[in-house]
């Protein structure tokens, strides 16, 4: 469907919880996250993604939160993924515990993968955020050998915290097939946007031998170089500086299925009420896309009243 921008919208993230596992510095909020009985149950997602998919979405990613907290996840993508007119079911984790689940979920219709990872030293990956670099590198490796490709390796770039390693995050992409996407950190969240950004696009000042790739698909919002030397490709995403909201094709549905069609927008409207009434859960959805905002007002200085975790990162 098409909103009032013209932007076709055809991709939905859905949030699977707002539990999660690590303490990332510029997502994690210390008071209680929303309890497991919040969340959406399969049959209530399977129900809003097939009058998603009547609407036209066809990609749906699978974020949180961490969604393999998320006992009954195989039984979620396979719900999503057989859906009519869904064509791809792919998901974004911090892959603690990834590598066990992974046969299990691209048999369940599980597509491909985007996995965070901020740091490649074992220790400053602990520190920052209370996780395991090796369950990380595992879930990686899992996913190469299951060919779940291209598989993107999410870098949140902080000034002072782990910009000293993007030489190895850009190795990491001479080596292997994955395309190393460094994010922009957005004023979404606890961290100084002010004191800790870094632009990711200095990055190309420094790195010799790289061209601009094109585009995989319309929308896409990180800008790729790859070249000569390089199995992957490095990329960058920089939503603050360089919003991509004029092809942004994209909607997302929260663990309590509350759907909001801008991440910079609070305006949400509850998907959970009309469980049960399709026709009244199409109204709402399209009226949600109907209002969606013409772009995100960061550079004026906007903050979402909800962290990343809560909306689905
Ligand atoms: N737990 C999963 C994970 O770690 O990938 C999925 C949810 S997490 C919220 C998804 C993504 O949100 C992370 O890759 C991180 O890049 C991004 N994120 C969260 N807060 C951010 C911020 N303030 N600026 C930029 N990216 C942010």
């Amino acid at each position: 469907m098409k909103d009032r921008f013209g932007r076709t919208i055809d991709y939905a993230r859905l949030s699977l919880t707002s539990r999660c596992n690590l303490r990332c510095p510029y997502c994690y909020r210390e008071e209680t996250q929303s309890e497991p009985t919040d969340e959406l149950k399969p049959d209530e997602i399977a129900e809003i993604v097939s009058v998603l998919a009547e609407l036209g979405i066809q990609k749906v990613r699978l974020s949180g939160g961490e969604p393999l907290l998320r006992p009954d996840l195989e039984e979620i993508v396979s719900a999503v993924s057989k859906t009519p007119g869904i064509r791809e079911t792919v998901m974004t984790t911090n892959a603690q515990g990834l590598a066990r689940r992974l046969g299990a979920l691209k048999n369940s219709g599980l597509m491909r993968l985007n996995i965070s990872l901020d740091s490649l030293q074992a220790e400053r990956y602990r520190n920052m955020n209370g996780g395991s670099l090796e369950e990380v590198l595992s879930g990686i490796d899992m996913v190469i050998a299951l060919d779940m490709l291209p598989l993107k390796i999410n870098c949140v770039l902080l000034g002072g915290i782990n910009d000293d390693e993007i030489e190895g995050f850009i190795n990491m992409a001479r080596e292997r097939p994955l395309q190393i996407r460094f994010i922009e950190l957005m004023p979404i969240g606890k961290l100084s946007i002010q004191d800790l950004r870094r632009d990711p696009a200095e990055i190309l000042k420094s790195t010799r031998g790289l061209r601009l790739m094109k585009s995989e698909y319309p929308g896409q919002p990180a800008r790729c170089w790859g070249g000569p030397g390089f199995r992957g490709s490095i990329g960058f995403i920089r939503a603050f500086s360089d919003p991509f909201c004029r092809s942004c094709n994209r909607i997302r549905i929260s663990c309590e299925g509350r759907i909001r069609p801008c991440l910079a927008d609070d305006t949400e409207w509850d998907l959970r009420s009309a469980i049960g009434n399709p026709a009244r859960l199409k109204e709402i959805i399209m009226t949600a896309i109907e209002s969606k905002s013409e772009k995100h007002r960061f550079s004026e200085g906007f903050i979402p009243s909800k962290f990343m975790y809560c909306i689905g990162g």
